[in-house]
């Protein structure tokens, strides 16, 4: 290999970020451990690490695009392994309030749908094919080593009941909670990133269904979009054993309770009854599992001004978001991209790991910024909590008008599909001649 930076990396946390990393960190490094603390389920099972994984997660576009530039085989063997295919913003149908529903428009590309656990355990696999990464489970990291010079240098971490210690070049928290960054940081005696939070406390209730027969149904998912008023939402998505996942979730601690009749009747309160005519004769197949999502939180990373070196944090750790925008997994993905960018461009430079963070946490803000300004549309809920940007209300005029000139403008609705799912930036919807229609829309209805 003529590539090395180091000779080894170690990952925290064997989540959907965490293995993407290690995949690309594996180009780089003679070997790669990932240390996950659950046991590795040997099928597409749910495990205790990720209790979110039994709620719906949608894999948008662009993260797929992304895991395939780590994992090009991931597509056959998703769909080997029973996801589903459909072609985006045909076989989906989305209501949004006032458009109910979108027209169905082909703009001729497909996402996957699948549970949680079969993405994982696919991403997982084809990790484990490559020969310079170890996967090792029931690994619980306590805490990152410091050098005299606060280099983190390896990690602390307890199997099988004794406490083990590990050295590595670099260190990745790819954990979601951060705990062991923040820690360090403190260790360090350098202040920890300041918290941007959106207090949302979404509550999710998802079930697995057997897709009844029906020939005149027309689409395969629904995403029906919560109104400000009522805050209720909810999703359906095919996935493996020909089953749907239905996700119904309402906000600020108002949600769906996990027995069926009133899993039934929660649907029946929605704007249209797309979703509870589908699931009201649909056989459940197991339990409906509850989840509540308290906030986004942003950790500001990028606004300190000193980081230990050897130390990396990604996906939740850094960002997470409302899951009910399904950029999660994405936004991971798109960061691993960044990673690879940087690693290459210190390919043969002196002290190329020096450094890596603070230009990681720059690179990735182009990333989080769109996700984030989707995030904080929750602000149309009264009971939302944090600080509310200042142009919030023309930005909801805005966006609102450019819903309806999109339902109406297929040139349009192909530039936000691709927008929503993270492929181009927001600003391809301020082009000249879409901010003129959309004003147009904007004043008529003033
Ligand atoms: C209810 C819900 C629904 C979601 N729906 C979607 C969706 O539809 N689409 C989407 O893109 N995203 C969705 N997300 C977000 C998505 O799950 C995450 O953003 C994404 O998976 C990236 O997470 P991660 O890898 O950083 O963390 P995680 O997936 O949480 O993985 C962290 C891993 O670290 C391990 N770990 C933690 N501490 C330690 C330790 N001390 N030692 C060793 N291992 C440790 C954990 O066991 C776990 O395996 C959803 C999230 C929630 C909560």
């Amino acid at each position: 290999m003529t590539n090395l930076l180091g000779t080894h990396a170690i990952v925290i946390g064997a989540g959907i970020a965490g293995l993407a990393a290690a995949k690309t960190l594996s180009s780089y490094f003679e070997s790669v451990t990932v240390l996950e603390r659950d046991a590795f389920p040997e099928r597409a099972e749910p495990r205790v690490g990720t209790p979110h994984c039994r709620q719906a997660h949608v894999l948008l576009r662009a993260g797929l695009q992304e895991l395939l530039a780590s994992f090009p085989d991931l597509e056959n063997e998703l769909e080997r392994a029973g996801a589903v295919r459909t072609r985006v913003a045909v076989d989906v149908l989305i209501e949004t309030p006032g458009i109910d529903p979108w027209p169905q428009r082909d703009f001729g590309f497909d996402t996957l749908c699948m549970t949680r656990p079969l993405l994982e355990f696919v991403v997982r696999s084809l990790t484990r094919k490559q020969a310079n990464i170890a996967l090792q489970s029931q690994c619980r990291v306590k805490s990152l080593q410091l050098a005299a010079d606060r280099r983190v240098t390896g990690l602390i971490y307890e199997h099988s009941g004794a406490t083990r210690r590990m050295s590595a070049d670099l260190v990745v928290d790819a954990s979601s909670l951060g705990n062991m960054t923040l820690e360090t940081l403190d260790a360090c005696g350098m202040p920890r990133p300041e918290e941007t939070e959106i207090g949302v406390d979404i509550v999710y209730g998802t079930g697995r269904f057997r897709i009844p027969r029906d020939e005149s149904r027309g689409w395969m998912g629904v995403i029906h979009r919560p109104a400000a008023v009522s805050g209720r939402g909810g999703f359906v998505f095919p996935c493996e054993d020909e089953s749907w996942q239905v996700t119904l979730n309402g906000m600020h601690g108002d949600g769906p309770p996990d027995d069926l009749p009133g899993f039934v009747a929660f649907a029946k309160t929605f704007r249209t009854s797309t979703i509870y005519d589908a699931v009201k004769d649909a056989p459940l197949l197991g339990s409906i599992h509850r989840f509540v999502f308290p906030n986004s939180r942003r950790r500001r990373f990028e606004a300190l001004t000193a980081f230990p070196n050897g130390l990396l944090p990604i996906g939740d750790v850094i960002c997470r978001f409302n899951p009910a925008f399904g950029q999660g997994m994405t936004v991971a993905a798109q960061e691993v991209g960044v990673l690879r960018q940087l690693l290459d461009q210190r390919v043969g430079t002196p002290s190329a790991l020096d450094g890596l963070a603070p230009a990681f946490f720059a690179g990735i803000q182009n990333v989080l910024a769109a996700p984030w300004s989707v995030a904080e549309s929750d602000f149309i809920y009264e009971k939302t909590r944090g600080a509310r940007p200042a142009d919030f209300v023309q930005r909801m005029k805005f966006s609102g008008a450019l819903q309806r000139v999109a339902a109406e403008d297929a040139d349009v609705h192909r530039l936000l599909i691709d927008v929503n799912h993270l492929l181009v930036p927001p600003t391809v919807l301020r082009d000249p001649q879409i901010v003129n229609k959309v004003s147009a829309r904007m004043a008529a209805s003033t």
